[in-house]
């Protein structure tokens, strides 16, 4: 049983199909890849798994239990972790407090020692956000920020993680520590459904991936790197013959 299903789901906003047919999965333990160019439907696809779109056709489950309509709260209960787009961190408020914000769950059951506790855990894979765990999250550089939104999903102990483009606007320096971090997390057997444009970096990261074009998935695979249509659409490469 796949940890994350998504079958045949069509997604709207208004007229406009963003997704149309979409079928994914991603087991426990891997890192999938989904790239596809702008406005292809690879955030929308993650919005509609974490219950933030409405899903017109389709459904999507998580460990075999069907959760189309779920709302993003109740995703978040079901171990599901979702760093959107953007980054997101609360600029006024601390490292450590946006962290906590990640904790949610620990913190309504009052369980701030708890929480301080899985803090600790999360700091010891992000010693640049350790050293920096008492000033403001503005004060960070994006490579930073984008850190501390996956470390702030990770207080919650996801069963799995949606990245959506988490590279994107850093120069390219920073960026490939990003990755460095997502292949850590692999390593520790964290699962990960990742958006990304840099087709090539993430694809190199993934066992397998899947490419979106205008709201349907027209590849899958694990080699797609290697795949001269994905090479000619997305590396830039002239496509042979
Ligand atoms: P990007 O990398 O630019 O975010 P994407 O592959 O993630 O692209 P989506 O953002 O999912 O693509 O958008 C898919 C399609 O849906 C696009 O045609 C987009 O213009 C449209 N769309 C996205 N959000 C909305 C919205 N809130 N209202 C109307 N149309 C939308």
């Amino acid at each position: 049983m796949s940890l994350l299903a998504v079958r045949d789901l069509r997604v709207r906003y208004g007229k406009v199909v963003a997704l149309e047919g979409v079928s994914l999965a991603v087991e426990e333990g891997e890192v999938v890849t989904l790239v596809g160019a702008n406005g292809a439907g690879k955030s929308t696809l993650l919005r509609a798994v974490m219950g933030l779109v409405p899903v017109a056709a389709g459904a999507v489950e998580v460990a075999g239990a069907h959760t189309t309509g779920r709302r993003a709260h109740e995703m978040a209960r079901l171990g599901i972790g979702y760093v959107p787009e953007g980054r997101g961190t609360l600029r006024t408020l601390s490292v450590r407090e946006n962290m906590l914000l990640g904790a949610s769950a620990r913190m309504e059951r009052n369980d701030a020692r708890g929480a301080e506790a899985e803090m600790e855990r999360v700091l010891e894979r992000f010693p640049a956000l350790r050293e920096r765990a008492g000033q403001l999250a503005g004060t960070l550089s994006g490579g930073q920020q984008q850190m501390l939104v996956i470390a702030r999903a990770l207080m919650g102990r996801p069963r799995l993680l949606l990245l959506d483009e988490p590279s994107l606007g850093l120069a390219p320096i920073v960026a490939r520590t990003i990755f460095a971090t997502i292949a850590e997390l692999r390593a520790q057997g964290v699962t990960v459904l990742l958006v990304e444009q840099n087709a090539q970096a993430a694809l190199a990261l993934a066992s397998r991936g899947y490419v979106l074009e205008m709201g349907r998935i027209v590849l899958e695979g694990a080699g797609l790197l290697g795949d001269p249509r994905v090479r000619a659409a997305y590396l830039g490469e002239i496509a042979a013959g």
